[in-house]
């Protein structure tokens, strides 16, 4: 029997969960390891994904990325603000369709997400001994449809029937059962690499309600690194004076070795920090559990402010919150587990892993939707209002935010010129006055309809969000009672029809290709090269040795005869042998252009 397994998507790790008779377990690699680094990168083998990955950082930046994340369903313009955190190459396929560079390939941020899917669907897969073809997948609660879509598409490609996505809180709480309560107000604090995101959720007889969210969407365990390498490199300067700031290899190393520093302190009072440098030289020092504490304090406390402005969006005081629930690695921190807890006036929960808890939830949630656990509702709702734009470009909202999903709203349409035969509708989401102000979700036309006076059709158009927040329209001729035709065009996002390509292209991909496609590559390189080569040879040849004529001639043989076969690496050798010998050949001809274009010039038409 296959299993739907649940699946934490994280901006810095992913993890994924099943659900082990009654309950739910993270899935290890064969070496135990629990997290896949969301990095991806490809070399001439193909792709590589996780701590592989993450180690090519460091060697090979053109090729690697992380954060994937923060790109999901944006288009160029959105993305303007992450460009300044983090270097990608970013360009856009078509408006709305953010394409990332990734050493030859420009991939779009639901394709690299695939990459990650695909890598814990296999993990899954190896585990349970079993083809593993559904999943549920979480996203944060702030997510807006377009965000939430590239997400569902990312599964698609990645071959995963995505069942429901689910707010990342409600996954938390989940996990920790608090489904069960009757009634309660639950804050949601999650601290992960890059992120920080606070939730107020409100659950009532299995329905979870986000009243609030709030957040820093560059915060997390990551400065709190960078923090401390400053820290070393500084005691390095000092110390050996050296100055190692240029030296990317170096810096990346400081970084990792801080990063386990810091992991250890959350357990230990005490870590040894021995970080091998350049020419035998070590850097080493004992770092106290509370030295790390007051070095970064200032960072966690800037968690406390969006913490209490959720609590008054929500319209709640602190004495309000039942619960508190931890989310996150960062929070292992018996620093943060203080804050929060002096925050809250409460002990929040920390039975569970939390940077598991997610995947944990969202395995639950599989389990629910498999019938496994029964007597039980489970609902989340819609983050943001959805509406139609109408006169003056004001925004009527049809289904307000926080309405329980799946929901559904109708309205009616009809013409205001006479014969009119298509309406034009705009559909946006979010919660300001003024449509300009919100999201541009979907455009659709209602077409074909019978020429008749202005304001006599009457069309019902059913908007219904389902239960993965993901709007679909529908809608009815009332006068005659025929369905009409709708062409409903996302804003952002991908079409059916470019989801089905990318499904496609995600196969040519698969590493039996990516072979052919170096080897193509390489063949048409080889080809300009030998174009290019035998034209110079031609013009150059009595301006080079008899010798050195010959030698070039037998490397252009053996490249063509290289191109003949199909070992990709082979040509790409010859054709850098080519490339090596034909430098004098190339200086010779550039200097008798030189000369003589110079003899036309005058002298006081040079620079
Ligand atoms: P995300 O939700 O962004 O994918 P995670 O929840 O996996 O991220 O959190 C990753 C962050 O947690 C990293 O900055 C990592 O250093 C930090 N982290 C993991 N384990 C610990 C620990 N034991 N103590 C302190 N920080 C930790
Ligand atoms: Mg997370």
């Amino acid at each position: 029997m296959s299993k739907i397994v649940g699946i934490d998507l994280g901006t810095t790790n992913s993890l994924v969960a099943y659900m082990d008779g009654k309950e739910p377990k993270v899935i290890a690699d064969r070496e135990g390891r629990t997290l896949v680094p969301s990095v991806i990168s490809v070399d001439e083998q193909g792709w590589i994904v996780g701590a592989r990955a993450q180690r090519r950082l460091m060697t090979h930046p053109q090729s690697t990325v992380y954060s994937v994340k923060r790109l999901m369903g944006k288009g160029l313009a959105d993305a303007q603000e992450e460009r300044k955190y983090f270097p990608v190459s970013l360009t856009e396929k078509q408006p709305g369709i953010i394409q990332v560079e990734l050493g030859p390939y420009r991939l779009t941020p639901p394709e690299l997400s695939a990459l990650i899917l695909k890598e814990v669907k296999h993990r899954a897969e190896e585990f349970l001994e079993t083809t593993v073809t559904q999943a549920v997948i979480t996203v944060p609660a702030y997510f807006n449809d377009s965000q939430r879509q590239a997400t569902k598409d990312a599964g698609r490609i990645a071959g995963l029937d995505v069942l429901r996505i689910v707010n990342e809180p409600t996954a938390a709480c989940l996990a920790y059962g608090l489904q069960k309560k009757k009634q309660g107000v639950i804050a949601v604090y999650d601290l992960g690499g890059g992120t920080f995101d606070i939730s107020i959720l409100k659950v009532k007889e299995g329905i979870f309600e986000v009243l609030a969210t709030n957040g820093n969407t560059h915060l997390g365990g990551d400065d709190l690194d960078q923090r401390l390498m400053e820290l070393v490199l500084q005691e390095i300067r000092v110390e050996f004076g050296q100055d190692l700031q240029r030296d990317v290899e170096a810096v990346q190393q400081i970084r990792l070795g801080m990063e386990k520093a810091k992991r250890q302190l959350s357990t230990e009072e005490v870590t040894e920090v021995v970080i091998p440098l350049k020419q035998g030289v070590v850097y080493r020092r004992s770092l106290k559990r509370g030295e790390l504490e007051s070095r970064v304090r200032d960072l966690i406390d800037l968690t406390i402010g969006p913490c209490r402005q959720a609590l008054e969006d929500a319209h709640l005081s602190l004495k309000d919150v039942d619960e508190v629930v931890l989310v996150g690695g960062a929070t292992r921190m018996p620093l943060v587990h203080r804050l929060v807890q002096e925050f809250f006036q409460k002990a929040p929960h920390s039975e569970l892993n939390p940077d598991e808890v997610v995947a944990l939830g969202a395995a639950v949630q599989a389990d629910i939707l498999a019938g496994g656990i029964q007597n039980m509702l489970l609902l989340d709702v819609t983050p943001l209002s959805l509406g139609i734009e109408t006169m003056g470009g004001v925004m009527s909202v049809l289904i307000p935010r926080n309405s329980t999903i799946p929901t559904n709203a109708k309205e009616l349409f009809t013409t205001f010129v006479d014969g009119q035969r298509s309406v034009d509708v705009h559909v946006y989401q979010g919660e300001r006055e003024l449509v300009q102000d919100n999201r541009s979700l979907a455009r659709f036309q209602l077409k074909d309809l019978d020429p008749l006076p202005a304001g006599l059709p009457r069309i019902e158009v059913h908007f219904t969000i389902d239960a993965n927040g993901i709007l679909h329209v529908s809608a009815k001729d009332l006068r005659s009672g025929r369905d009409q035709t709708i062409e409903v065009k996302p804003s952002y996002g991908l079409s059916d029809d470019e989801v089905a390509r990318m499904i496609e292209e995600s196969f040519k991909f698969a590493k039996s290709d990516m072979e052919a496609r170096l080897l193509i590559e390489a063949r048409n390189e080889a080809a300009t090269i030998l174009r290019h080569t035998e034209r110079a040879l031609k013009q150059g040849e009595p301006l080079i040795a008899l010798d050195e004529r010959d030698r070039i001639r037998d490397r252009i043989t053996a490249l063509k005869k290289a191109t003949e076969g199909d070992d990709h690496r082979l040509i790409r050798e010859r054709i850098e042998q080519l490339d090596k010998i034909t430098v004098h050949l190339a200086e010779c001809l550039m200097d008798s252009t030189l000369q003589s274009g110079l003899k036309d010039k005058k002298l006081s038409e040079l620079p």
